[in-house]
């Protein structure tokens, strides 16, 4: 082989090198963008169905390698659908909006309000209100506080009293418990705290109003916040998306003129090896056959170095728009962790009690609905029992309502130490607590339980140096064939009345 054949062929290798980086390139791109469609399928699953089925045909697409133009409309619709899933926010916003100022509204027209209730309610419909742009797992609980704001102002009125007049202690009590159910973190739990302190302080019918208005605008506050941290989410994702979009187009655009240039560079070099062969078939002389070579040889060698150039062009517009594309897929990542990382606190912490951390009542009565449940298809031995601290409304009276909370949590985690892993304990309201036991017969549970009451009262509380004593009463029952839950409940109920009938301090056992 002559030296200038080694060089063409040394040239042809090179190129056909740089044309499979530049397939390379293409494959770990399509690769990025099919792990971003599944990422992205996954965290918007069950936001709208069109836009699950857009994402999985986006993704079919890309393992099937079909090209950017074909892309391109799909990632159109993409964004087309995620942009109507912020409308259809936009509309919950606005029923949200117009429920919430309608029930405020209608407070306003009470004759007799207090001026600093109205004052607060004027501010919360003026301002906080405005901004509400979600639907949210908080929004019952604001309709039940604006009912109970309701039933409060009604009895106010029809008592025909004055600001001053005295609370219901069951109002109180019913705020108090709304309150608790609330799962709220750091400024906001911190809020309702003062709230509930000043509820269990107060006897006035207006102060107990003002607490009602404080503590829907904290929920009010709340549900901004949790707006806020979605709406950002969607945001990226449609920039994300836009850009991904714009970064296809440039560079389908981009390959397409540069087929054009290889097309003709291509067939430039297909000519002139047409050519050359004719030429040399035509030499009459060695000396011409060599001249003709050596020319046709150059000119063959600039347009290599051409295609040479022009791939590499390809192959840094590529890896640039790739890079771009990554960096931006990296941010989506970190903010979709943390969103979901946030939506799953929030799902556990709704079943967890903000105060003691124990399960609370919906957790209860979904795990005792199941074991009714189970017993009623398989019967086997179940103990129920209920738990309520006694006197404990002089824990706050003569302590405060901190000192009642501290205390609340110490028995709750005394409780929970003291119960076998197998059984499940949690506070099912104010100071009481229910305890279920599986494979536990009522006639066996007396002597664990006796000896979770004198845990508990063995607990050395002190407050302003003085040595407090805490007991607490306990009812137990059995599941018996037949029983639904109500039944069963208020079977270990009359117990538990039964003990604080009796002198409290003990257990008492409806068998
Ligand atoms: P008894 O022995 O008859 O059960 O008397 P008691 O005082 O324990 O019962 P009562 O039902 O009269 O009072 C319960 C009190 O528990 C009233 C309420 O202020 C208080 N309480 C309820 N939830 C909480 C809470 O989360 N924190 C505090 N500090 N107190 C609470
Ligand atoms: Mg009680
Ligand atoms: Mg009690």
């Amino acid at each position: 082989m002559s030296e200038k054949s080694k060089a063409t062929d040394k040239k042809l290798k090179q190129a056909i090198d740089a044309r499979m980086a530049i397939e390379d390139a293409r494959k770990y791109q399509v690769d990025t963008l099919s792990n971003l469609s599944a990422k992205l399928s996954l965290s918007c699953k069950g936001l709208d169905t069109e836009l699950d089925n857009r994402l999985a045909k986006f993704r079919n697409a890309l393992t099937k390698g079909v090209s950017f133009e074909y892309l391109s409309p799909l990632i159109t619709e993409i964004i087309t659908l995620l942009k109507n899933q912020e409308s259809v926010q936009l509309a919950q916003q606005r029923d949200l909006y117009a429920s919430v100022l309608n029930a405020g509204k209608q407070l306003q027209k009470i004759i007799g309000l207090p001026d600093d209730t109205r004052r607060s309610l004027r501010n919360l419909l003026d301002n906080e209100i405005n901004n509400i742009q979600s639907t949210h797992d908080f929004l019952p609980l604001l309709n039940q506080l604006i009912t109970f704001y309701h039933h409060a102002l009604n009895s106010k009125l029809n008592s025909g009293s004055n600001d001053q007049s005295t609370a219901t202690p069951a109002l109180a009590q019913e705020l108090l418990e709304l309150a608790n159910a609330l799962v709220l973190e750091d400024e906001a739990a911190e809020e309702i705290k003062i709230i509930k302190n000043k509820i269990t302080k107060s006897d006035t019918m207006s102060a107990l109003l003002d607490a009602a208005i404080n503590i829907i605008s904290v929920i009010v506050k709340n549900i901004n916040k949790e707006r806020e941290s979605a709406q950002s989410f969607l945001a990226s994702l449609n920039q994300t998306l836009e850009e991904l979009h714009n970064s296809i187009v440039s560079t389908s655009k981009h390959s397409q003129s540069m087929g054009l240039e290889f097309d003709t560079l291509n067939k430039n070099i297909k000519d002139k090896i047409k050519n050359l062969n004719e030429k040399t078939q035509n030499a009459t002389s060695i000396s011409s056959l060599k001249e003709l070579v050596d020319n046709e040889l150059k000119s063959l060698s600039k347009d290599f170095i051409a295609k040479e150039q022009l791939e590499r062009a390809d192959r840094e517009v590529l890896v640039s728009s790739f890079d771009k594309i990554n960096s931006r897929i990296g941010t989506l990542e970190n903010k979709l962790t943390k969103y979901k990382k946030r939506l799953n606190e929030q799902r556990f912490k709704s079943l967890l009690d903000s105060l003691t951390k124990l399960p609370n009542r919906a957790a209860f009565d979904e795990r005792y609905n199941h074991e009714i449940h189970l017993f009623n298809v398989q019967a086997s031995d179940v103990t129920l029992v209920v738990i309520d601290v006694d006197h404990f409304k002089s824990i706050n009276d003569r302590f405060g309502h901190t000192a009642g909370d501290i205390t609340l949590q110490v028995i709750a985690k005394a409780l929970q130490k003291s119960v076998r892993k197998s059984d499940f304990i949690a506070r099912y309201g104010g100071e009481e607590f229910v305890l279920l036991m599986t494979d536990m017969t009522i006639e066996n549970a007396a002597v664990p339980l006796d000896k979770l009451r004198k845990a508990i009262k063995s607990i050395p509380f002190k407050f302003r140096d003085k040595q407090i004593e805490i007991t607490i009463s306990l009812g137990a029952t059995q599941f018996r064939k037949g029983d639904t839950p109500i039944i069963a409940f208020d079977r270990a109920d009359d117990a538990l009345y039964e003990a604080k009938n009796t002198g409290r301090d003990r257990l008492c056992m409806s068998k």
